[in-house]
């Protein structure tokens, strides 16, 4: 179980996969899953689609690292893509059966093509709520979601973190980070945190600049707050796809080595099924 790694294996490597789109061919992921293996991360979690699109291919993926590649799958959940309390025992009893033992529950996000009557009706408002009842399903080990900059639905850090402390309270095992680029943020976040009485582990998740196009979907669905220092790189290199991913994978590198030296408890790479990001970042 996951919980576990952080008395034997600290600090923790992790690494981040979503399952591919419709219509794609499926073997990438399983091909980028077989070389990803040889990095020895500790454990490789997988995105779930926020209305439950990617449910069995989730499902699938999780199955195949725990299983067949012999390391800690982490299954995210989401509330909105959760009906009723029948579909979160049968999911969560595919999981059990399957040898999966690690589950990160997640409100998501109102998913496209959802009415907001639709989303605010959804059966598990928080993801606390999600959690408490995962919690007395089966003894998973279980993550929560944090977020240095802070939600951008909370008012405030304080807010944020009353909300956390209340999740955590539930069962949270562990935290695993927004991705963010100023670790002077997390480190402020880590200290409000343990001020409030949360003890658990806290994974920065971290997620290196690898194309222009990309900074704009960061900014637009994550709110991250993109560096003077990253933004100057990016813009000097807009012409140079290639130096500008060089540069992105520096300053994820050396953004790393700086929590490392601060002691943290691992590092989460969202590594979004990109090998080559993976490995420039974890050898
Ligand atoms: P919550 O913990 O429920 O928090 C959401 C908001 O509600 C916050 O503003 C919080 O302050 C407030 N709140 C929380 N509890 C309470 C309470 N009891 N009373 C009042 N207010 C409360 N999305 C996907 O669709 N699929 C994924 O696979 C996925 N993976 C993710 C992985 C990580 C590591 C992270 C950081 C995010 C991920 N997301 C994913 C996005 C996530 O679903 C959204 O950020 C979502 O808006 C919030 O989810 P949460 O679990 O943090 O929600």
């Amino acid at each position: 179980m996951i919980k576990d790694l952080f008395h034997k294996n600290r600090p923790v490597y992790s690494l981040e996969v979503f399952p591919p789109k419709k219509d794609t061919d499926v073997s990438v992921i399983y091909d980028a899953l077989d070389q990803f293996k040889e990095l020895h991360p500790n454990f490789i979690s997988v995105t779930y689609g926020a209305g439950g699109t990617t449910s069995e291919n989730t499902f699938a993926i999780a199955s195949y690292i725990q299983n067949q590649c012999g390391i800690e799958a982490l299954t995210h959940l989401t509330c909105a893509a959760i009906p009723d309390r029948l579909f979160l025992t049968n999911f969560l009893t595919n999981l059990y059966r399957n040898g999966i033992r690690n589950i990160l529950g997640l409100r998501g996000d109102q998913p496209r093509g959802m009415s907001d009557e639709q989303f605010a009706a959804r059966y598990y408002k928080h993801a606390s709520d999600l959690i408490q009842d995962i919690k007395t399903t089966f003894p998973f080990s279980v993550a929560g979601a944090c977020y240095p900059e802070v939600h951008q639905e909370a008012s405030s850090l304080e807010e944020d973190i009353a909300n956390l402390k209340i999740k955590v309270d539930t069962g949270v095992d562990f935290l695993i980070t927004q991705l963010f680029y100023d670790n002077d943020t997390f480190f402020r976040f880590v200290d409000r945190a343990r001020k409030a009485g949360i003890t658990v582990p806290i994974l920065p998740g971290l997620m290196p600049v690898t194309s222009a196009g990309q900074v704009k979907n960061i900014i637009e669905l994550s709110g991250t707050k993109v560096p003077d220092s990253l933004m100057s790189q990016i813009k000097a290199y807009k012409d140079s796809p290639e130096d500008l991913k060089k540069a992105g994978l520096e300053f994820t590198k050396k953004q790393m080595e700086q929590l490392l030296e601060h002691g943290v408890d691992g590092i989460h790479l969202y590594s979004m099924n990109k090998v080559e990001i993976a490995k420039f970042i974890l050898e």
